[in-house]
């Protein structure tokens, strides 16, 4: 017990880690560790970088940008924006999406007389677990945008289910069999949330990612390559059942052996044109690990791609870092002047300021 509080404040410092990260790697790698092998820092050096960088949120945002995966994950800037504003809105609706299945009655649904009006139950109830310190805000309308699609969407789902099996016995196939499911994969060292898993009603199973943001389409090249890279990095997590656990309240439970064949990707904005089952494919994961490989490789050379487009000015709150950097400076040169008005003003020699 000695060694390991000696190493905690360690290891938490070097890798500025939080308690909550710290207890994490401590119950994952840490724990067995220091009981089957001699201590050593070094391996567990490595091992904290690898859960640390290869989880799937940090793989999308490398995708996203890899020099904003540097700042935020590899050098840890943290820059307080409204962009915190909208991933609590995010992680709000799918609080209301998972907690509203606790209240939804079974008896109330089949007893619906149409979808749409099984639509107006869904979101009278989804609509009710809206934190109270936002109702009659403006943000309530926000809310309600999303809830009523999610409401739209579940009804369609579940009349899919009454037109195939009519409505006796589909319980099982109506109510999610997992929602905001918690998994630690030990074989690869990965940790993700998977927003839904369902029960198909040819006894499969079909996981699920609720999107709120901006709608990509299967049909269209790119928007498939970014559908199938989601579902890659959920089928990674899911494949291999052997060492898989989801997480129940704190502690770890062995994940029972799912039927995996299908995933989807909603995009509540446009629902009906996204709500569309996808067979999972172990292409979906080759296509994962290239983004594994370039990742450490840019994390082992120091060297990270800019994004420089559109997004940067709309959306990343690294923007004032990165215009500083003479690679975008050279690009966006000759833009609109409002642009180079900025990158001007953040360029404007020390002596020229009052
Ligand atoms: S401003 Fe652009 S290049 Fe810089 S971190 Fe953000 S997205 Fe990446």
């Amino acid at each position: 017990m000695i060694v390991i509080t000696t190493v905690y404040e360690l290891i938490k410092k070097q890798k500025n880690l939080t308690n909550l990260e710290y207890n994490k790697i401590y119950k994952i790698l840490i724990k067995n560790n220091l009981f089957d092998i001699p201590f050593n820092i070094d391996f567990l050096d490595k091992k904290i970088v690898k859960l640390k960088y290869l989880n799937k949120s940090a793989r999308g945002l490398f995708k996203l940008c890899q020099r904003k995966f540097d700042l935020q994950r590899v050098k840890g800037i943290r820059v307080e924006t409204e962009k915190t504003f909208r991933n609590m809105f995010g992680g709000n609706l799918h609080t209301c999406f998972d907690k509203c299945w606790n209240r939804i009655n079974y008896i109330r649904i089949i007893r619906t007389k149409s979808e749409y009006d099984l639509a107006k139950y869904i979101f009278r109830i989804c609509s009710n677990l809206i934190p109270k310190i936002e109702r009659g805000t403006k943000i309530e309308s926000g809310y309600n945008k999303y809830i009523w699609k999610y409401a739209e969407y579940e009804a369609y789902r579940i009349y899919c289910i009454f037109d195939e099996l009519g409505r006796v016995g589909v319980k099982s196939y109506i109510f999610p069999l997992y929602r905001e499911l918690k998994i630690e994969n030990y074989n690869i060292n990965e940790t993700g949330v998977i927003d839904v898993i369902h029960t198909l009603t040819d006894d499969t199973c079909a996981f699920g990612d609720y999107k709120t943001g901006n709608v990509k389409y299967y049909n269209d090249k790119w928007g498939r390559r970014s559908i199938e890279f989601e579902l890659g990095s959920y089928y990674n997590l899911l494949l291999d059942m052997d060492n898989v656990y989801r997480v129940v309240k704190g502690k770890l439970v062995k994940m029972e052996y799912l039927r995996l064949k299908n995933g989807f990707v909603v995009y509540l904005n446009d629902w009906r044109r996204t709500f569309k089952y996808i067979e999972l494919k172990t292409s979906m994961i080759t296509e994962l690990n290239k983004i594994k490989e370039e990742l450490i490789e840019a994390v082992n050379t120091g060297k990270f791609e800019m994004r420089m487009d559109d997004f940067c000015f709309n959306f990343c709150e690294y923007l004032d870092i990165c215009l500083k950097d003479i690679r975008f400076k050279n690009r966006y040169w000759r833009m609109d002047p409002e642009i180079k008005k900025r990158v001007d003003d953040i360029f404007l020699p020390i002596d020229d300021l009052d």
